[in-house]
């Protein structure tokens, strides 16, 4: 009795709740904003730009991805700050890269006190050895090789299914039109690269951050101007002798430096060795996307940028 008397006003309530959360949910400024409403859509937190680029793409309109790394900084020693922290208590899924990439979450999602759930996107992806202090966790960089990125995703999108079931459909097919691009990117790069003779496939980067790409489209690395895993070293005088040396020895065309790391380095070794710089606007997106607009604004055209630069340093 009391039950039927009280339901026309909870009804009210719930309709107008619903109508406020599907206002919410229908704001584009929510996507910035999940903590103060996300309305029905899962609410996603995502470290760097490749996986929080993936989880926009898997999660489509039914997720708000708030991502935590910026367009070219360098995520090896990223400081996470009090924003960071309050949009990870909010979220239900977190993200990460894996392998050692993000040393600082684990004391940022105690601290955020995080009850959800941890999506690694490494899950299933052949790991690297890494050299010096990748040598515990492997090469961080695996999103380079586009076949590790489509297991990326599918750990992404079962998460998310498993996360919110009712948007498993859309997840998944999501899924399936992101997976058909990358197969297309992949057979793309490994047909510009497929060009290059076979003398010319020499890679010199900025910092050693390509190792998935070079073994998946067999290139030679000659090497870096700085380990992988330290993105600050400083070179000393015989570190700079010895890529001179390895760079006149081979006959590697260039020196490519990346958009995230100072190209300072990079232009005195080329000089030194008398080859080119590839920096500036063309500059590698190693470490993370670019910036909205630029050349570099997705995955997808991350590496097909990566690839044409290539193609037309060594190619000419
Ligand atoms: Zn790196």
């Amino acid at each position: 009795m009391q039950l039927r008397r009280r339901s026309p006003a909870v009804a009210t309530v719930l309709t107008a709740l619903a109508a406020a959360l599907a206002a919410c949910g229908a704001d584009p400024a929510s996507t910035a904003q999940p903590a103060s409403g996300a309305g029905t859509r899962l609410a996603v937190v995502a470290t760097t730009t490749q996986v929080a680029d993936f989880a926009r793409n898997i999660g489509g309109d039914r997720v708000t991805v708030t991502q935590i790394i910026r367009p070219n900084i360098d995520p090896h020693d990223y400081e996470p700050t009090p924003a960071d922290l309050t949009a990870i208590g909010a979220a239900k899924v977190l993200v990460k890269n894996g392998v050692g990439l993000e040393g600082w979450l684990e004391a940022t999602i105690a601290s955020a006190g995080f009850r959800g759930t941890t999506v690694d996107a490494s899950t299933g992806v052949q790991i690297r050895k890494g050299e010096g202090e990748e040598a515990e966790h492997g090469d961080p960089h695996i999103w380079h090789d586009p076949r590790n990125a489509k297991r990326m995703v599918q750990t992404i999108e079962q998460a998310f299914a498993a996360a919110a079931p009712a948007d498993a459909a859309a997840f998944a097919k999501n899924l399936a039109g992101y997976s058909v691009k990358l197969d297309a990117l992949d057979a793309d790069i490994a047909a510009k690269l497929g060009r290059l003779p076979a003398g010319d496939r020499k890679l010199v980067t900025n910092h050693d951050a390509f190792g998935y790409y070079i073994d998946r489209y067999q290139l030679q690395f000659v090497g870096s101007i700085i380990p992988s895993f330290d993105t600050s070293a400083e070179l000393s005088a015989k570190d700079v002798d010895d890529i001179v040396a390895k760079i006149k020895q081979t006959g590697a065309k260039a020196v490519f430096s990346e958009s995230s790391l100072p190209p300072k380095t990079a232009e005195a070794i080329a000089k030194q060795a008398g080859v080119k710089v590839v920096a500036g606007e063309d500059a590698l997106y190693g470490d993370t996307l670019g910036p909205e607009g630029s050349a570099g604004d997705t995955y997808l055209k991350m590496e097909e940028h990566n690839t044409d630069t290539i193609v037309r340093a060594l190619g000419g």
